[in-house]
Formats: structure tokens, C-alpha cells, sequence
């Protein structure tokens, strides 16, 4: 329920109603979804999530401008964008529950999702619960976050064009972030903890073969410089203990990503990092619940393709309901795999 309107008796229909489609999220994924199934005469209940567990809003919440969503010519803030988002699936009829799912029951149909003891019961359900930026956890970080500092160099990137940047990180999205980031910066500093790369070899040839990319090895980030924005960062000699730092307008943070999938371990079919594993369009492997977004998507990990996802996702929702007008409740379905290709 929406909390401005929450009573007792409406808390009471939400958790008598046996939903049409659950979403848990409501990033970009969980907004489309819940825009398309509403629209769509489908009773949409949506999980926002809570700043404990999951942030209502997404990843965009954290961010200033959106310059790359389309049909904004000019760019739109982040979390204005959002809330743009969460009235256009009010309006055709979403019902909100602003919390954090904290259990699932999927093994069986009608599904069931708890946010501690209470219990909402659904036809489908769609996980849109998003992938977090791991960052190293410093105050100055929080502080400065979107002030230079950033996890997503696709995104703000442009933003230090002429500019000096550090990437902080050594993997594959370190490496990709640095490339991309000599686009626009005039130079790109990658600190990394160890004396080697993690990173794949044509990603390190590729990196090191860039004039503008420097390494500084065997360091780590403790501060990141600056009152207003990120003027720098401190860094120390992980053998040595030497500090010393480095003059730099943009920081960013590329040290992994971990996907928002503990709830499901053991229902869902995930990789080894956790995220969801596509099966059939946006089915996972059980029948009737469906993933989108950065949940399902290392690669693109973007609003608009999670906001593309989520429709698809809803789409999909509806077609199996349209299919199982007559349904059986019991043991819920494994979808099979996709052939490759
Ligand atoms: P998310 O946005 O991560 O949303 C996940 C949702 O799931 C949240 O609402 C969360 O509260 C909820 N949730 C999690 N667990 C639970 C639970 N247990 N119960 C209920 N809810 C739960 N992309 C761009 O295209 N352009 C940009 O300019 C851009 N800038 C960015 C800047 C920053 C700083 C960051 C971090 C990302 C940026 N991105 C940008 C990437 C973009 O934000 C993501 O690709 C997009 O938000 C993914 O959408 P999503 O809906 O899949 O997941
Ligand atoms: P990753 O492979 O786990 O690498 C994380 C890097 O950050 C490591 O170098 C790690 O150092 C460093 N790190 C972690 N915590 C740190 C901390 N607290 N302080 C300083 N450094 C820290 O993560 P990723 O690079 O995001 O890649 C994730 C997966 O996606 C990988 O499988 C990768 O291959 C894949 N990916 C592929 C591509 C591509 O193929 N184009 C692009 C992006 C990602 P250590 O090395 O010392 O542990």
C-alpha cells in the first residue's frame, strides 16, 4: 500500500487479494513492468523495496543526471525520472507495498512473497531486484558520490571530458571503464591492490596499449579528496604503507557488482555471481516467474534496457496468464533452457 494511504482494511485487501502480477522492485525493471501489466487490466502489486534491503527507486536514486534515457532531450535527474516512473504505474491502478520482500515461496502455485509474517499471494511474479555497485565503504565515497565519484563510467563518463579520472579496480569493468573513459578524459589513472590484473588478457592488452591509461599497482584508495566535488584520491602502498595521491576530477569505483538474488538461492537458476539465468525470453526456470533487468543483466546494466526488460517481462507474465485462464494450482513448473543460438 502506498504509505500516505495505508489503513488497516486496505492493508487487509492487499493481503486477501490474490495477485494477477507481483514485482519486487521498482527500479526502471519493476516501474515498466508494473506500467505494462497495470495498463494491461492486470492486478499489479509492486514491492518497492526499503533502504534497509533494496532502495525504492533503483540504482537512479543514487545518481544526478540522466542524459542518456531517451525522450529527454535535455536530460532528466535521476530521481526525478524515477518518480516520473512510479506515478505513471499509479495511475493505471498499481498498488504499492513499500518494503522489502524478506522470503519467497515459489515451489508452489498461487506464489507466495513475505515481507516478514505477512503473506501476499500471486499469479506470477517478476524479479526486478537489481544488481548493487560494490564500493570500498569509505565516508568520503558516500559524501561525494555523484560529485565525482562514480560505478558506472557509460553513465557519467562525459561528464570529464578534458578531465583527469582514477578507476579503482583491476576485473574486466575496471578495464572497460578506464577504455571508455579515455573517450573523454585527457588521462585515466587505474589503481589496483595487487601487482596483477585480473582481468581478461584482451582486456589488459587492450588497456595497456591505450597512451592515455596509466597503472599504479599494489595500492589502495583511502580517501577520496575534496569538500564540494572529487578533486583526488589518497592512496597507500599496500607493502610499504607509503601514502601519496593523485590530483583527479573524477573517481570511479569498479570493483564489482553483486546482484540482488540472496532471496532466491535455491528456487532460482543463477551463474556463479548470483545473477538470474535467462532462460526463455524472461522466464527463469520455474514457470510464471520472470526476471528483468540488472537482476538477469551484467553486460548492458543501463535504465533503458532494464526499462525494456521489464516490459518484456510483463508481456510475457500476461501471455501465461492468458494461457492458464483454467489454473491448476500445485507444484510450480520448471521452464526449460533456450537452445543456444
Ligand atoms: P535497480 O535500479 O537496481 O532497482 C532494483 C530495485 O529492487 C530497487 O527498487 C530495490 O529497492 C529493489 N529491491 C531489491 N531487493 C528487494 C527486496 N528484497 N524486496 C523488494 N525490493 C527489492 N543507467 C543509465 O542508463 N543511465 C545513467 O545515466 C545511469 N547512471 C547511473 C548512475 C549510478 C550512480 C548508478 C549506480 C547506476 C546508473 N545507471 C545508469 C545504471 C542504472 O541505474 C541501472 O542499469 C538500472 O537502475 C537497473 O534497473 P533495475 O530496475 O534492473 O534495478
Ligand atoms: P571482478 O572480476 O570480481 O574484479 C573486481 C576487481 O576489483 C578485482 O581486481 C579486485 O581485486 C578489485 N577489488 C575488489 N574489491 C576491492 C576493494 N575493496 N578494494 C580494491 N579493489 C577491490 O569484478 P568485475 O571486474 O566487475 O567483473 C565481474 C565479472 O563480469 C567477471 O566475470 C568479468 O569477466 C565479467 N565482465 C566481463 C566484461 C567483458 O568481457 N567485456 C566486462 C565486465 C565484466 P583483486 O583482483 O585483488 O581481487
Amino acid at each position: 500500500m502506498i504509505a500516505a494511504e495505508r489503513t488497516d482494511t486496505m492493508a487487509d485487501d492487499t493481503k486477501a487479494t490474490l495477485w494477477d502480477v507481483m514485482i519486487i522492485g521498482s527500479g526502471p525493471a519493476g516501474w515498466t513492468a508494473a506500467i505494462y501489466a497495470a495498463r494491461a487490466n492486470l492486478k499489479t502489486l509492486v514491492f518497492t523495496g526499503l533502504e534497509k534491503g533494496g532502495l525504492p527507486g533503483g540504482q537512479l536514486m543514487l545518481t544526478t543526471e540522466v542524459e542518456n534515457y531517451p525522450g529527454f532531450r535535455d536530460g532528466i535527474m535521476g530521481p526525478e525520472l524515477m518518480d516520473q516512473m512510479r506515478e505513471q504505474a499509479l495511475r493505471f491502478g498499481t498498488v504499492l507495498v513499500e518494503d522489502d520482500v524478506s522470503r519467497v515461496d515459489i515451489a508452489r502455485r498461487p506464489f507466495r512473497l513475505f515481507v516478514e509474517d505477512e503473506e501476499y499471494r500471486g499469479k506470477t511474479v517478476i524479479i526486478a531486484t537489481g544488481a548493487s555497485a560494490l564500493w570500498l565503504n569509505l565516508e568520503s565515497e558516500a559524501r561525494l558520490r555523484g560529485r565525482g565519484v562514480s560505478a558506472c563510467a557509460t553513465c557519467d563518463g562525459f561528464f570529464f571530458r578534458d578531465k583527469d579520472v582514477v578507476v579503482v579496480g583491476g576485473g574486466d569493468t575496471a578495464l572497460e571503464e578506464a577504455n571508455f573513459l579515455t573517450r573523454y578524459a585527457s588521462k585515466v589513472t587505474v589503481v589496483h591492490r595487487r601487482g596483477e590484473l585480473r582481468a581478461s588478457k584482451i582486456m589488459q592488452d587492450r588497456a595497456k596499449a591505450n597512451p592515455k591509461i596509466e597503472f599504479v599497482w599494489h595500492h589502495t584508495v583511502t580517501e577520496i579528496l575534496g569538500e564540494k566535488s572529487a578533486e583526488g584520491v589518497k592512496i597507500q602502498h599496500t607493502q610499504t604503507g607509503e601514502v601519496s595521491t593523485i590530483a583527479a576530477q573524477g573517481v570511479f569505483i569498479a570493483i564489482g557488482h553483486k546482484p540482488n538474488t540472496d532471496l532466491f538461492k535455491g528456487h532460482i537458476d543463477m551463474d556463479a555471481q548470483g545473477y538470474i539465468l535467462p532462460h526463455k525470453h524472461t522466464n527463469t526456470n520455474v514457470k510464471g516467474v520472470f526476471a528483468a533487468g540488472d537482476v538477469r543483466d551484467h553486460r548492458y546494466r543501463q535504465a533503458v534496457t532494464a526499462a525494456g526488460e521489464g516490459c518484456m517481462a510483463a508481456l510475457d507474465a500476461e501471455e501465461f496468464l492468458t494461457g492458464e485462464i483454467q489454473m491448476d494450482w500445485g507444484p510450480a513448473e520448471p521452464v526449460e533452457m533456450s537452445a543456444p543460438g
